[in-house]
């Protein structure tokens, strides 16, 4: 099916000059075929208080250990180093659009900062090896938490903010927190959403019991504090304000934390984070994939609560001496510019967003994005989603800066799939990730006979054969068993890490990401992705979104069912023009795919169902639809995006 497709190359220009030498396909095979070589190369990106004795220790598969026998700190690579070269220079931008406040923190006070914090949690009982749950906004203080947790060898286990009791209270469960870090309150929109409460009802519903809790008051809403349990950072900040306390050398393959995947595919999964593995990776990273150098100002739109937040906010661009901007606010308030605005103002070289939150900017006034002067930026990378063709080309011709899209999972940490201009200038291609990023050693299968496809355009899944690179996952937090169960064991025949994902690889080595693997539909033997169904539903010039997904069907085994929200959303209740726009999505499926990817209806709704992250809840929409139960909803941002589904299709469809 690649063949149908036609892409549009657009070609990056920018060069870096040091690393001219090596074409990416040599680059490529190096780190696969000369791994350690390639890896102890990388490693000295990063500063080690003992160097690695052995580069990885593959001796248990699936466990690998990244660069045994050295120490180092996170923390340190992110902050302590760069004071020598750059402590005057702006580390952390903290800018609130919720709040009206803009602080910039040099490396200098970012170091300050992080040593009150983690003064304060050594005094609340925290040492090395022991959790800390963090349950943020996005203020400067949950940076410092993050960073002064790894400083003492803590990890910290990032909660998204608003996640609710029920959600927070098991994830306090599993971390078994000594401290949990929190606040009054986050805010959206200009509303305040307090924090506090949702906090207290957790830890009521939680067998585990945290030592202490301390609280960023922001002022936004009163809070009652627990006796004997609840701490004010005001206060015992103020206790420390000249304290100092060294980075703990810990071993590479210590834990610096814990995360939990969205939960698109059913119950989130607690990945555990190595120490020497994932700095060495983010440096690298840094360097030949998103090409920012230190001094200059990155942006990523994320949030801490998600693995984009801990990669590519707070620890990437430190590491690689950059200053990187935390954003709390909407990307639409004050008005549709605000990126743009702070892109201009703070001279960004790399932006990181998603394309769920593109989209959102795609509804706004564009003169909005010709306003600012963007001539410092250089690239805006996407990731967590499919990057569909129409989001691309509107925000690329918006901006007219070269947009790279990213292919990876909470689980790895970093890119799988990409172009990596930073070791050469590398063609995209529209709908493409890219190709297999060096450390990854991509396969594509054959999910039933576990066969390697190496044809072009072969439809597989999406695998990668261990070791997994540095950076990657080291187990399910606690849950060795688990690791190997769900990761490691559902291609047959094979010891091979499975994303989960369905793709293909054309000619030129570039993958496309054709959905979940859950998520692809069987129509009458003919096995199709959502994401390309998905795609030619989307290629109508009034639908902004789609959701696609197969449904039991008596006679065709499955068929596709769309569900898709509209531009021009004002004949929402016409039914006759809906039928027509219906019929004409339909047209557009049968010539870019054929009738048998033809959805057996194309519905209009308000929204869809999202987890907090904004990714698709594809398989909740599908549950609906047959009748069953959704199964775990809890990180659903809105639940009346389900119920009006539910309502449309009357528990079948
Ligand atoms: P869970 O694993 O709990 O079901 P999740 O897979 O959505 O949730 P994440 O780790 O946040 O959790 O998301 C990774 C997934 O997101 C990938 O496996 C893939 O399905 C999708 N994804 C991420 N980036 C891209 C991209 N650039 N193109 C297509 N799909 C992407
Ligand atoms: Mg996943």
């Amino acid at each position: 099916m690649g063949g149908k497709r036609a892409f549009r190359v657009g070609l990056q220009t920018r060069r870096t000059e040091e690393t001219s030498m090596s074409s990416y396909a040599d680059f490529y095979r190096r780190s696969i075929d000369d791994r350690d070589a390639f890896w102890a190369e990388q490693a000295r990106l990063i500063d080690w208080q003992t160097p690695p004795q052995t580069i990885c220790d593959y001796s248990k598969p699936p466990f690998a250990k990244w660069f045994v026998g050295g120490t180092t700190n996170l923390c340190h690579n992110a902050v302590d180093r760069h004071l020598k070269d750059r402590a005057e220079q702006p580390a952390l931008i903290f800018v609130s659009t919720e709040t009206d406040q803009e602080k910039v923190y040099t490396f200098r006070e970012l170091h300050a900062e992080v040593q009150r914090m983690a003064a304060v949690l050594k005094d609340l009982g925290v040492g090395k090896g022991d959790r800390v749950l963090i349950y943020m906004p996005m203020i400067a203080e949950a940076a410092f938490a993050m960073l002064a947790c790894v400083r003492i060898g803590a990890l910290h286990s990032v909660v998204f903010g608003g996640f609710a009791s029920g959600s927070l209270a098991t994830r306090i469960e599993d971390a078994e927190p000594k401290v949990i870090v929190s606040a009054d309150a986050g805010s959206r929109g200009g509303k305040a959403v307090p924090y506090k409460p949702l906090l207290d009802e957790a830890i009521r519903l939680s067998k585990h019991k945290p030592g202490a809790v301390l609280l960023v008051d922001r002022g936004l809403v009163p809070m009652t504090l627990e006796a004997g349990r609840d701490r004010l950072w005001a206060a015992e900040r103020d206790k420390h304000l000249n304290t100092q306390v060294p980075c703990e050398w810990v071993d590479a393959t210590h834990p610096s934390y814990t995360l939990y995947t969205s939960g698109t595919t059913g119950k989130p999964k607690g990945v555990q984070r190595d120490t020497g593995g994932y700095a060495v990776a983010l440096a690298a990273s840094m360097k030949h994939i998103y090409d920012g150098r230190p001094g200059e100002t990155y942006f990523s739109t994320s949030d801490i609560g998600w693995v984009v937040g801990h990669s590519y906010i707070i620890y990437g661009p430190l590491i690689g001496g950059m200053a990187t901007i935390m954003y709390e606010g909407l990307p639409t308030r004050p008005d549709g510019g605000i990126w743009w605005q702070l892109v201009e103002k703070y001279k960004v070289t790399v932006m990181f967003s998603a394309p769920t939150a593109v989209r959102v900017l795609k509804k706004q006034d564009p003169a909005l994005l010709s306003k600012y002067d963007l001539s410092s930026l250089r690239t805006l990378f996407l990731a967590g989603e499919p990057l569909d063709e129409p989001t691309a080309q509107w925000i690329s011709g918006a901006l007219n800066k070269p947009i790279i899209d990213n292919y990876w999972q909470t689980e790895t940490g970093w890119p799988i799939l990409t172009v990596c201009n930073g070791v050469e200038p590398t063609p995209t291609k529209f709908g493409s990730p890219g190709k297999a990023v060096y450390g990854y050693n991509v396969k594509l299968l054959d999910d039933q006979t576990g066969a390697e496809l190496t044809g072009a355009n072969q439809k597989g899944v999406v695998a990668i054969e261990g070791p997994l690179p540095p950076g990657c996952m080291q187990t399910v937090w606690r849950d060795d068993a688990r690791f190997l169960n769900t990761y490691w064991s559902s291609v047959p025949n094979k010891l091979v890490y499975s994303t989960f994902d369905w793709g293909i690889r054309d000619e030129d080595g570039y993958y496309f990401i054709l959905g979940r693997t859950d998520d692809v539909i069987n129509v009458a033997g003919h096995r199709l992705g959502t994401r390309e169904i998905e795609e030619a539903v989307a290629s109508h010039p009034n639908i902004a979104e789609v959701a696609v997904v197969g449904v039991a069907d008596q006679l065709k085994g499955q068929v596709a069912m769309a569900f898709a929200v509209l531009k021009d959303a004002s004949i929402l209740g016409d039914e006759a023009a809906l039928l027509k726009l219906e019929g004409e999505v339909m047209k557009l499926v049968d010539g870019s795919l054929g009738a048998v990817a033809r959805p057996a209806r194309v519905r209009f709704v308000h929204t869809l169902p999202k987890t907090r992250s904004g990714k698709l809840l594809r398989r909740a929409v599908q549950a609906v639809c047959e009748g069953r139960d959704p199964g775990d909803l809890t990180t659903m941002e809105d639940p009346t995006a389900l119920q009006q589904i539910k309502d449309m299709v009357g528990g079948k469809a």
